[in-house]
């Protein structure tokens, strides 16, 4: 820009003087009025005022050139700061993205990490689960009424930590193995808890008035009892099997009892929900129940078994439920307990448990989850009704839906 300037400036200069020569031309020539001294006096005058002029025009295009040079330095120095902000946003942009490739790689790893490590444990406890399922054997083929003492050994989730309350008292808790307290598992025991085995409609939900109170579960023409009922004299004969019957058939002239409780909880609270407890008399019989039902189906759902410990059902049992009085309802941290049928196994050391009439629907059980099909003969009158179960959760849902409704509007 200054070359292409000055190049202006030149061609205007010669531009001015030719034009000045031609006006001087045009007007009367002063040499034909003045003296040869005049005339030169005047031609000198004529030449510095030209040189004024154009000592001003530069004076003045210097000017503009300083002004255009400034706003020049301006715009560069403006540009030259944009550019450094545009390639410290890049850097910055790069940093971030160097960043995030890095956690993305490192929750990678981690993730993959994750894997392997449940990986190993899931293979760990395979491995031991197998060697606990050989020591079970070998105890219950053996004669000794003594189990092996790997079997006796018992698992704690936090040994360090204070001991859980709820676990002792009730073999659950809330937070499962993730409880900041410590959890005590013992490796076998004369009770079995089956978590979360009975299920029902009435159970699962909280909103329904008729199924938010004890009191309501307990009555004989709920459908959540009758439902109940139904599960109990279904499963109770299966666990049965397993139990050391001779020695309790001469203690009990009445009735032969192979174990001395079975609890089915009625609470709402996830961790306790259905969940059913068979205490037997003797270890031998509960290793054998264990072997024979862990993972077995029931109605399509498997069976998951697990020994546990309640050292007194006292504790562990809501003593205001059974005056039901319980200001926490079924959402309880202790057992609420669905009543057993003709109140059995209400009283440990005996029972007037004449067993049921008709046979029990075993065709429930099975080996997969594949079920079998009912069979065909209908003799009792239990039996000629459609079960509610087979129908899946649905159908259950509207049979309880509808007496609910029918009961309201009476009361209504
Ligand atoms: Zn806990
Ligand atoms: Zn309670």
């Amino acid at each position: 820009m200054p070359y292409m300037h000055k190049e202006w400036r030149k061609i205007a200069k010669r531009e001015r003087r030719k034009r000045i020569r031609k006006e001087l031309a045009k007007k009367l020539d002063p040499i034909t009025y003045l003296t040869s001294e005049e005339y030169e006096f005047w031609i000198k005058e004529q030449e510095e005022i030209q040189l004024l002029e154009l000592e001003k025009i530069a004076i003045l295009n210097k000017e503009e050139n300083d002004k255009w040079q400034k706003a020049e330095r301006v715009t560069m120095e403006k540009w030259q700061k944009l550019q450094e902000k545009i390639e410290n946003l890049r850097q910055m942009k790069l940093q971030e993205e160097a960043k995030l490739k890095l956690e993305r790689e490192m929750e990678q790893k981690q993730r993959e990490e994750e894997v392997q490590r449940l990986k190993e444990i899931e293979e760990e406890n395979k491995r031991k689960q197998k060697v606990f399922q050989e020591n079970l054997e070998q105890f219950l083929k053996g004669d000794s009424m003594d189990p092996p003492e790997e079997l006796l050994i018992s698992r704690e989730t936090r040994p360090n930590a204070d001991i859980c309350p709820f676990f002792t008292k009730t073999a659950c808790c809330r937070f499962g193995d993730q409880c900041s307290r410590n959890h005590k598992y013992p490796g076998i025991s004369k009770i079995l808890l089956a978590t979360n085995f009975y299920i029902h409609f009435g159970l699962e939900n909280s909103n329904f008035s008729e199924y938010d109170t004890d009191v309501m579960l307990e009555f004989e023409d709920s459908d959540t009892y009758k439902d109940f009922k139904d599960f109990f004299f279904d499963v109770l004969p299966e666990f049965e099997k397993f139990g050391k019957v001779v020695q309790f058939k001469k203690f009990h002239q009445t009735w032969i009892l192979n174990f001395s409780t079975f609890k089915v909880c009625n609470n709402y609270e996830k961790h306790l929900r259905g969940n059913t407890y068979v205490e037997f008399y003797d270890l031998r019989s509960a290793v054998a129940a264990y072997q024979a039902l862990h993972s077995r189906w029931y109605g399509g759902r498997q069976l998951s078994l697990q020994f546990c410990e309640i050292g007194s059902w006292k504790n562990a049992i809501c003593g205001l439920q059974i005056k039901k009085r319980c200001p926490k309802g079924r959402a309880c941290n202790f057992l609420h307990v669905f009543r057993n049928p003709n109140n059995l196994f209400s009283v440990y050391n005996g029972s007037n448990y004449r067993g049921r009439r008709t046979p029990p629907r075993s065709w429930r059980w099975s080996e997969s989850p594949e079920r079998e099909s009912p069979p065909r003969r209908h003799s009792s009158s239990r039996s000629t009704k459609p079960t509610k179960r087979d129908h899946g959760p649905c159908k259950r849902k509207s049979i309880s839906i509808t007496s609910h409704r029918k009961k309201s509007g009476k009361r209504d």
